[in-house]
């Protein structure tokens, strides 16, 4: 087998420029790295929501470094059109908490919130708001409407918009495809 297609070669000197440059850009900051960190464990949330056949949305929120709280969308099972990813993890963090302030407490979800979720998270006092892709339909963080910008409201949080969105952005669009793809094999079948 020639494998000489994946040797780097004579030509290449180690500890080159090019080489520091490239380490450097691989560090991120650590702040931002934590933020992938738990965002990823939203993603993980996601994915149960897909797993019942719900919209996959997922939320973890953080307190100290430590995540005290997680949800996930699933309105269709629960009867209940409150049943957001975020909404379930305010209720959880605040029984964790016992009070419904969540002081020094950071949301983490894979997508924008709606103008509910936007609104409990203000009433919540969340000091920071880390969402994933951007909800072009129903997103009260700027897509559609901004609550967190209104400077007539009293508390505002700090938010970080489309971190991760390609992957946050992915989970929804495969789930709404392979349900398409679903109804349409259904559909063939009657026929
Ligand atoms: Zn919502």
């Amino acid at each position: 087998m020639n494998t000489s297609h994946i040797s780097s070669g004579p030509d290449q000197p180690e500890g080159a420029d090019g080489a520091k440059a490239s380490s450097a850009e691989l560090t991120m900051p650590a702040g931002q790295e934590s933020d992938r960190r738990f965002m990823l464990l939203a993603i993980e949330q996601a994915r149960s929501a897909a797993e019942a056949g719900e919209v996959p949305v997922g939320a973890v929120i953080v307190k100290d470094g430590e995540v005290i709280a997680s949800g996930f969308n699933r309105p269709i099972a629960s009867h209940d059109p409150t049943a957001h990813a975020e909404m379930a993890a305010l209720r959880e963090a605040g029984r964790v908490l016992g009070n419904y302030r969540l002081v020094d407490c950071d949301l983490y979800v894979t997508l924008e919130p709606c103008a509910m979720c936007a609104g409990a998270i203000q009433h919540a006092r969340i000091r920071r708001l880390i969402f994933g892709a951007r909800d072009p339909k129903t997103g009260a963080c700027g897509s559609v409407i901004d609550l967190m910008a209104q400077p007539r409201l009293n508390h505002h949080c700090v938010v970080t918009p489309e971190l991760m969105s390609h992957e946050t952005g992915n989970l929804l669009s495969e789930f709404f495809a392979s349900r398409r793809r679903k109804r349409s094999a259904a559909l063939k079948r009657e026929e």
